[in-house]
């Protein structure tokens, strides 16, 4: 079982923040009997999955990985988790990530980092790094993560495992604990394509509890991996592989062209205008509906509280002062900078005008292609240790994921190679919005 893997590696890999090893074993009880007498039916009764520590299941701690929320058990839960187990599966516990979900290498958790259970000196990735981790290392067979601007699809692909990050609204974000609500999405991750595909069946569909929430018909994502891909026109856009690319990555994912070409599709090149705006847009919005969205954690209501202050004011700075790490700090500072009203129009609005440019190109690529490429990230795995020294280097990573999320589209991560070390490499496949099929069609046939 997972729990034998968990027994064995978890020690060394850390993957969670949390466990629920009784629990799962009464619920498997009543799963199993639930199967047989036909309240369960899907194909993921009785599947153990692992949800990132952002998700709120009712009554268990849910901490982001920060100091802010220690002590804190949502009353409520997460839409997510409701559709979980009404499916079946066995949440086998709650895994770590970066603060807040903000970082690329789950080293920002206040509870301890995460190792790559390919080579435990290196990161899993981020910020959905225990997700991945833990499918990885066979500590769960499936995992649910979160994806603002890279968070599932770049530790998927540092770790080898499959995850996607599904259209902006087509996964409810109730009880996903905000960080950047416009480009926010939970996704899942799994060891292969068609794991991916039943997971999303089952989380996907229209929930009122969520504004942004889309009304869609087409949830039959199983149905899209029937192995065709003849004439599928791919487009690989070239500044993508100009600079800044490892080579060995570079080379691997030259070989994903070649494979998809035998498989009888199409590829062809094109120019992307806006790669250079990319990253600057996705940090100002990003970090601008951070600063917004974790005005709440003031040690009032919930979460950590100082221990000493003098008066209501000191009490809020002290507590916020203890209890966010560094990084959340600095996009608390930078979100609430560009939204000031001296610079609101320098940045913001200028962030939100590139967003709206950036969208038209990806549009106008669509109308040619049915799917795009790109790799996941411009390198493997990195040395835990070395990415903490220079935050802006480590926001430079995230060029390859976040457009997807400005522009709301669907994308995945599969792996395709290791590097000389045998560290994984994946390759990101994206789609018009609302085209999952044609991005898990693809994933499946390349596979
Ligand atoms: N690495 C990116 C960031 O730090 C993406 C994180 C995410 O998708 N949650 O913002």
């Amino acid at each position: 079982t997972v729990f034998d893997q968990i027994e064995k590696k978890e020690d060394r890999v850390h993957a969670y923040l949390d466990l629920y090893k009784k629990e799962a074993y009464t619920r498997a009880k009543q799963v199993e009997k639930g199967i047989a007498d036909g309240t369960y039916t899907g194909p993921l009764a009785g599947v153990p999955i692992a949800v990132k520590d952002n998700i709120c299941v009712q009554g268990k701690p849910a901490t982001c990985a920060s100091k802010i929320l220690e002590g804190f058990e949502p009353q409520y839960q997460a839409e997510v988790i409701d559709r979980l187990e009404k499916a079946g599966m066995i949440i086998i516990g709650k895994t770590n990530m970066d603060e807040f979900a903000m970082g690329s290498t789950t080293e920002t958790s206040a509870y301890g980092i995460t190792r790559n259970p390919w080579n435990l000196e290196h990161v899993p990735g981020g910020s959905s790094g225990g997700s991945c981790a833990a499918v990885a290392a066979g500590e769960a067979y499936m995992a649910l993560g979160s994806d603002t601007g890279g968070s599932i699809r770049q530790p998927s692909s540092f770790c080898g495992v499959t995850g996607l990050k599904p259209t902006y609204g087509t996964v409810s974000r109730y009880g996903l604990i905000a960080y950047a609500s416009s480009l926010d999405q939970i996704g899942p991750v799994g060891k292969d394509v068609a794991d991916c595909a039943a997971l999303l069946q089952v989380i996907a569909g229209h929930d009122p509890k969520d504004s942004t929430s889309q009304k869609r018909e087409d949830l039959n994502f199983m149905e899209a991996l029937n192995g065709k891909i003849t004439g599928m026109k791919f487009g690989v856009p070239k500044e993508y592989l100009a600079e800044g690319i490892d080579p060995e990555v570079k080379a691997a994912f030259m070989e994903v062209l070649k494979t998809l070409t035998e498989l009888g599709a199409i590829v062809e090149f094109f120019s992307v205008k806006t790669m250079e705006y990319m990253i600057p847009a996705y940090y100002i919005i990003a970090s601008a509906e951070a600063s917004s969205n974790l005005e709440r954690f003031d040690g009032v209501k919930y979460g950590y509280r100082a221990k000493e202050y003098e008066g209501l004011h000191d009490m809020y700075k002290r507590s916020r002062t203890e209890g966010f790490g560094e990084e959340v700090k600095r996009r608390i500072m930078l979100g609430s900078f560009v939204l000031s009203s001296g610079y609101y129009d320098a940045y913001y609005l200028k962030a939100l005008r590139t967003k709206a440019l950036i969208k038209q190109e990806f549009n106008q690529a669509f109308e040619k292609y049915d799917v795009l490429l790109a790799p996941a990230a411009p390198y493997t795995a990195p040395k835990i240790g070395e990415s903490l020294k220079d935050p802006l280097a480590m926001y430079l990573g995230d060029i390859y994921t976040v457009a997807v999320n400005l522009c709301g589209l669907p994308g995945i991560s599969v792996p395709c190679g290791k590097d000389h070390t045998g560290l994984p490499i994946g390759v990101q496949m994206i789609g018009d919005c609302f085209m999952e099929k044609k991005i898990l069609r693809a994933a499946h046939a390349y596979e």
